[in-house]
């Protein structure tokens, strides 16, 4: 789950972590209870890139600050960060103005590759951290957090010594990367990212814009931070599936997938690729999908206007292949679905399962495998659009 900047920050600021002074706000009347002479002006969205679409302006008097505030509340971005249908801020933050003399990059991740929390440091900050690794691999420092979010002193030391902090700058940067990988540690999270790290002319470092995100799983042990969830920023199917319990992600492309268990999904979205279609979201409907879940993941895949087939992939481990087809039959009678449905049952009770399909009358496609169940789908589809 991600959160807003403003957010991040609040749990920034209970590490200890300095961020600039700001303003949360949501409209306009607001305003008149602040007092700023000069402010930078930022939509609050779950994307990064803000600055470059125009979403964080500079305003340098009462007026100035009014103007932009209307500009930017309710102001959609697009970019590579938020997909084709773009994200709306209806928030944004008026930030005081922090003088720059350098700008940095600080972020934990976990990092998948070396099976381990890693932080990430660079001298190269405010820009695209990926293009940097690209071009300028050598401006990156990498360094394994230990258990527990502890940093080594030696690692320390490099860190100070690779980003150029002395004396007393190099005891403030030290605080503040032993909080930072301790709240990645404690918080769960799966990025925390400042970009950038700032320091200004009188050699205080600050954070000057701040992202995180924390893993879905370990929700349940943050309930402040699930309350920081924000509707807005997720489609209607992503929230609809958060409520429910089922993991949903809305895809560009034509072919819905409903699916148990997340690698049987993404085996299924990937050899869909392979035939040459294109899923049009991840769906798990989880373990133990019962009739109520199956129909609500028709719902989920149908509320997505570019479907134009459904690919129905269940694996009968604990569930009975039976109980899933009643589900499947259900739904494509009561929401007389028109668009192709290709559906492969595997495990238990699968006889039975295939059976009921092929009597129902329907034009319910059935698959002897998941190769066949993705040829079969990709060329309906191709047929019908
Ligand atoms: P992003 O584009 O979504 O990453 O938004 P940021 O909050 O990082 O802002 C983009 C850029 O605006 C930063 O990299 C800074 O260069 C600049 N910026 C943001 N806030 C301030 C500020 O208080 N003072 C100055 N001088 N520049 C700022
Ligand atoms: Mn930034």
């Amino acid at each position: 789950m991600n959160i807003h900047e403003f957010q991040a920050k609040e749990l920034l600021k209970r590490y200890n972590i300095p961020v600039p002074d700001y303003f949360v706000i949501r409209d306009l009347d607001a305003l008149k209870d602040i007092d700023l002479d000069e402010a930078v002006v930022k939509i609050q969205v779950h994307a990064g890139g803000r600055g470059k679409a125009g979403g964080v302006k500079f305003a340098k008097s009462k007026a100035e600050i009014k103007d932009v505030t209307k500009r930017l509340l309710g102001m959609k971005i697009v970019n590579n960060q938020t997909g084709p249908q773009g994200v709306v801020a209806n928030a944004v933050i008026l930030s005081k103005p922090v003088d720059i003399h350098k700008e940095f990059y600080l972020g934990a991740i976990i990092d998948r590759d070396q099976k381990r929390m890693s932080l990430i440091a660079s001298t190269e900050g405010g820009m695209d951290i990926e293009e940097v690794a690209q071009k300028h691999p050598e401006k990156i420092l990498v360094l394994p957090i230990g258990m527990g979010g502890k940093l080594r002193m030696y690692q320390i030391v490099a860190f100070n010594k690779f980003m150029g902090f002395k004396a007393d700058v190099a005891k403030q940067a030290t605080k503040l990367v032993q909080n930072l990988a301790k709240a990645f540690y404690e918080l769960d999270a799966s990025i925390l990212e400042i970009n950038p790290l700032v320091l200004t002319p009188s050699n205080h470092l600050v954070a000057l814009d701040a992202k995180f995100a924390i893993d879905d799983n370990a929700l349940f042990r943050h309930p402040g931070i699930l309350e920081m969830r924000d509707p807005d920023q997720y489609s209607k199917a992503e929230n609809a599936a958060f409520e429910n319990d089922l993991s949903y992600v809305s895809l560009e492309g034509n072919i819905g997938c409903m699916v148990n268990g997340a690698g049987l999904a993404m085996a299924t979205m990937d050899i869909i690729q392979h035939e040459g279609g294109k899923p049009a979201n991840f769906l798990d409907v989880g373990g133990s999908a019962t009739k109520e879940r199956i129909a609500f993941g028709f719902e989920m895949i149908l509320s997505d206007p570019n479907v134009k087939g459904i690919l129905v992939n269940i694996f009968g481990g604990i569930v009975s292949c039976r109980m899933i087809a009643e589900g499947i039959i259900h739904v494509v009678k009561e929401r007389k679905i028109k668009i192709p449905v290709v559906v492969r049952l595997e495990g238990t009770h699968v006889k039975e399962g295939e059976k009921l399909l092929e009597d129902s009358g329907l034009e319910i496609i059935a698959a002897v495998d998941l190769l066949d169940a993705a040829k079969k789908i990709v060329s309906q589809v191709q047929e019908v659009i």
